[in-house]
C-alpha cells in the first residue's frame, strides 16, 4: 500500500473522478517501491473497489493498484483520506479520537452508528495513542506526515 498525503482534500468532493484526476497528476516513477524501494519500477497493473463512508452516503472507489516490475508486488494507491481497512474517513476518525462530543460526529455522519466509535476508540488506544505520544513534540501536520509515502 502507497498512501498520497492530499493536501487542500475536501470531503464532499470524494468521487471516482477526483480520485482518478489525482492518481493521474502523480509521476509513477518518481514513487519508489515501499517493499525494494526501487524507483522507476511501479507501472499500472489492476483495479479493486473500495467503499467508504462519507457523510449521509457510501462512495465506491475503484482503487488503482500498481506493479514493481523489479520485485514484483503489488501496491494499492489509496489517498490520504481513506484508512486501510476501513470504511470511515481519516477526518471523522480524528474527529473520533480528539473530540470529546462524538453525538455531533453522530449527527454529522448518519451512517455512523456508536459501536463504530466504540471500536474507533478501542483501537486508538490499543495500537495508535503509544505511537502518536512518541512524537509529542511534533505538531500534528509533522506527525501526519509520518505516517504517509508521499508528501505534497
Ligand atoms: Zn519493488
Amino acid at each position: 500500500m502507497i498512501t498520497i498525503f492530499m493536501k487542500n482534500f475536501k470531503k464532499n468532493l470524494i468521487n471516482q473522478a477526483t480520485y482518478d484526476d489525482y492518481i493521474h497528476s502523480l509521476t509513477l516513477s518518481d514513487i519508489p517501491c515501499p517493499y525494494c524501494n526501487q524507483v522507476h519500477s511501479l507501472i499500472h497493473h489492476a483495479n479493486y473497489t473500495r467503499s467508504i463512508k462519507v457523510l449521509t452516503h457510501k462512495v465506491q472507489l475503484s482503487i488503482h493498484r500498481v506493479l514493481c516490475t523489479k520485485c514484483r508486488t503489488t501496491h494499492a494507491l489509496l489517498p490520504s483520506f481513506i484508512v486501510p481497512y476501513s470504511q470511515i474517513d481519516t477526518s471523522t476518525m480524528i474527529s473520533i479520537v480528539f473530540h470529546q462530543d462524538h453525538h455531533s460526529v453522530l449527527e454529522n455522519n448518519p451512517l455512523l452508528e456508536l459501536s463504530n466509535i466504540r471500536y474507533i476508540l478501542k483501537q486508538y488506544n490499543l495500537q495508535f495513542k503509544s505511537f502518536l505520544s512518541s512524537f509529542s513534540s511534533e505538531p500534528l501536520i509533522v506527525i501526519i506526515q509520518h505516517c504517509f509515502y508521499l508528501c505534497f
